[in-house]
């Protein structure tokens, strides 16, 4: 059934969404603060609205793509006053769990519903509807967002209640963050130790090392010829927001007294590669920070 959507945040991500909801006959009111961003939805189909409030006033359905909670938050401060009672808040930003949990409690409170759904598969997974939704909310809020969600991407996983879609998503990145710098630190020492990098690959991608960081986004270029390392690390998924994910990871870690202690050290050492290359670089290419770090002696 096509439904009217209002949608927030047209960056990146959010403008390829709401073009595929668009596409899949649903009728979109989009906004955002940047008016290129805007003007490149409207292109797509989207209707622009002149401001939030005004895009969700006639709304079924609220998705927000923004950067942080801080945003998120505000945007609803902002918004909730303005919409239909009853209305869906489907918020697919990445943001800490506490924040998720905060902006499903003021959406209740106002009368609304709410979902928290990011997403993994970055922007080539929303131009081709590919993303993976992780869902945290009631059943009954789900099944309605789903064929929303199933419109924009491809697989989409009720994970739990409030919050437990950023839980999952944090999680997940956790393991990437932490895996892809086992890896490209074992394809390091294997250089020094005379061995190639199609070697280890054989190896490994076969044997108990195998991982998505190295047989999908191998950080040395050759043995994967689609991974970023074959295009001098162009994102891909850029350092900068593997950098954020770790950072909501480390904050959720210090909230609930969990050591973590190779989430932690991913995050440091990815805030300190992701200082220098910021969104210019794939999360991969920390294989050149790690190789620069040594001293290189083969003695
Ligand atoms: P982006 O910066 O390209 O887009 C965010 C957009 O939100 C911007 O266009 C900005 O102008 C707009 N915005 C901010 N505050 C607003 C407000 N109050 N009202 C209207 N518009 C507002 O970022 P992105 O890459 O599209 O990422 C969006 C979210 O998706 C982030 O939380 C990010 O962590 C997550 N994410 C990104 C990727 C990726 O590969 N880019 C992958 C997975 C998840």
């Amino acid at each position: 059934m096509s439904a009217v959507v209002a949608f927030v945040g047209l960056g990146h991500m959010g403008g390829p969404m709401a073009t595929n909801l668009v596409k899949a006959g649903h009728r979109v009111l989009g906004h955002d603060l940047v008016p290129d961003a805007l003007a490149a939805a409207v292109t797509a189909g989207v209707e622009a609205a002149a401001s939030a409030t005004e895009a969700v006033a006639d709304a079924d359905v609220v998705v927000t793509m923004l950067p942080a909670g801080r945003h998120v938050l505000g945007l609803y401060d902002e918004i909730l006053a303005a919409a239909r009672p009853g209305t869906l808040f489907v918020d697919c930003s990445t943001i800490d769990v506490a924040d998720a949990r905060t902006a499903h409690k003021r959406a209740v409170t106002a009368g609304m519903r709410a979902l928290d759904a990011p997403v993994s598969g970055g922007v080539v997974g929303a131009e081709a509807a590919t993303l993976t939704f992780m869902a945290g909310g009631g059943e009954a809020e789900f099944a309605e967002a789903r064929p929303l969600l199933e419109a924009m991407g491809r697989r989409v996983v009720h994970c739990g209640g409030p919050g437990a879609g950023q839980a999952a998503k944090i999680c997940n990145n956790m393991i990437l963050g932490v895996s892809m710098i086992a890896v490209s630190e074992a394809f390091v020492l294997g250089e020094r130790l005379g061995l190639s990098h199609q070697a280890l690959y054989d190896v490994a991608s076969a044997a108990s090392g195998q991982c998505w960081a190295l047989t999908v986004n191998c950080p040395v270029p050759g043995p994967v010829p689609a991974s970023p390392a074959n295009r001098d690390y162009r994102p891909g998924f850029a350092a900068a927001l593997m950098a954020k994910d770790l950072g909501l990871a480390a904050d959720a870690a210090r909230a609930t007294g969990t050591d973590t202690e190779l989430g932690r050290r991913a995050a440091e050492l990815y805030a300190a590669y992701a200082e220098q290359v910021g969104a210019a670089e794939d999360f991969s290419g920390i294989v050149r920070t790690i190789r620069d770090r040594g001293e290189g002696s083969t003695a």
